[in-house]
């Protein structure tokens, strides 16, 4: 199965949800679309005449906007409540371009309301974690059953909320 941003936002944010997504279970009149996934990124503002797709054997991915003549993916979010996890995927996406031969990719996550920027570069240890964090996606969705619940108060916006506590 090839890898998504998704599975990389989930594998930070949740491995029970990276699971439930991963073996396909759909809460009903909530699917992914219109759950976690678009919480994550419903900050995300589209630049279609600038998106991109790549799809390999093992990856898949879509950027909103690449600027392939300075070499920089751009992420734009309203919040850095999950900084960690918009430096990761868009590190992953950066690593995805390496390897179809596109070398001196950067990143800049842009937080307008917050007039932040930041930049995101790929170092040899985050090619190394990134590795390490591809094994431990496909471990954590092909296991037999669903991780435990995490309790974070995020949970009550999970589309998968009622599966997992009701
Ligand atoms: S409700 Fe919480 S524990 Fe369950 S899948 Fe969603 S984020 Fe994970």
């Amino acid at each position: 199965m090839p890898l998504t941003g998704t599975h990389i936002n989930y594998y930070f944010h949740c491995h029970r949800h990276l699971w439930l997504f991963a073996n396909s279970i759909n809460m009903e009149q909530t699917s992914d679309t219109v759950s976690m996934g678009k919480w994550i990124s419903e900050s995300t503002y589209k630049r279609e005449e600038h998106e991109i797709k790549i799809s390999t054997d093992e990856d898949n991915i879509v950027l909103d906007f690449y600027d392939g003549k300075n070499k920089i993916i751009h992420e734009v979010k309203k919040s850095d409540k999950m900084e960690e996890l918009h430096v990761w995927q868009v590190k992953y996406y950066i690593s995805v371009l390496e390897g179809k031969g596109v070398n001196g990719v950067r990143g800049e996550i842009d937080y307008p309301k917050l007039r932040q920027k930041v930049n995101v570069h790929l170092t040899d240890g985050d090619r190394n974690e990134l590795k390490k964090i591809r094994r431990e996606i496909l471990s954590i969705i092909n296991q037999n059953s669903a991780p435990m619940t995490i309790n974070k108060s995020f949970c009550k916006k999970c589309s998968y909320y009622e599966l997992c506590y009701v």
